[in-house]
C-alpha cells in the first residue's frame, strides 16, 4: 500500500543572510522571514509527509503561536513528521522537491540540500529530488519579494510499526 502526500509553503525574504533551505546554510544576503527558521522547503516537506497519513498540517503540529517554535530549527518538524509516520509503520518511498525563486542560484547547493533532506527523513539520497526554477520575473517571487517550495511523497508501509526494512540508512 502507498500514500501520496503534498506540501507547499512560501515565506518573505528579509535583509540579512544566511539563507537557510532544505537545513542547508546557503551564504546569501537575504534570509527567509518566519516564526521558525523560515525553512520553506522542510516546511513544504514536512507537509508532504504529514498530508500523506493526513494527519494534519505543520501549523496544527507546531502552531505559531507557541514561542517554543520562536527561531525553531525546521528539522524538529520534519523529524517529528517522519517519527509519526514510522509509528503507523509507514517510511518514505521518495520525495520530490521544487523550490521556487529568482535568487540565490540552488544548482551549486542542490547535492547537499538532497543529503540533508534525506538525512532528516532517514531514507538515502538517491530517493530525494530537489529541483530549482524561477518565475520567470513574473508575480511576488518573480520580483524577489519571496521564495515558495513544493514537494510531495509517497509513503509506503513497512508492516510493522518502527520497522526495519532494511531500507533505511
Ligand atoms: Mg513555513
Amino acid at each position: 500500500m502507498a500514500r501520496i502526500g503534498l506540501g507547499y509553503d512560501s515565506h518573505r525574504f528579509a535583509a540579512g543572510g544566511p539563507l537557510v533551505l532544505a537545513g542547508v546554510r546557503i551564504d546569501h544576503d537575504r534570509h527567509l522571514a518566519g516564526h521558525s527558521d523560515g525553512d520553506a522547503v522542510l516546511h513544504a516537506v514536512t507537509d508532504a509527509v504529514l498530508g500523506a497519513m493526513a494527519a494534519g498540517d505543520i501549523g496544527e503540529l507546531f502552531p505559531d503561536s507557541d514561542p517554543r517554535w520562536r527561531g525553531a530549527d525546521s528539522a524538529v518538524f520534519i523529524r517529528r513528521a517522519a517519527e509519526l509516520a514510522d509509528q503507523r509503520g509507514c517510511r518514505v518511498g521518495n520525495c520530490d522537491v521544487t523550490i521556487l525563486t529568482e535568487l540565490p542560484m540552488l544548482s551549486p547547493h542542490r547535492q547537499r540540500m538532497r543529503g540533508r533532506i534525506a538525512e532528516l527523513l532517514g531514507i538515502a539520497i538517491e530517493a530525494v529530488s530537489v529541483k530549482a526554477k524561477t518565475a520567470e520575473s513574473m508575480g511576488a517571487i518573480g520580483r524577489g519579494e519571496g521564495l515558495a517550495a513544493m514537494a510531495i511523497v509517497m509513503l509506503t508501509r513497512t508492516d510493522q510499526p518502527g520497522g526495519d526494512d532494511g531500507n533505511r540508512q
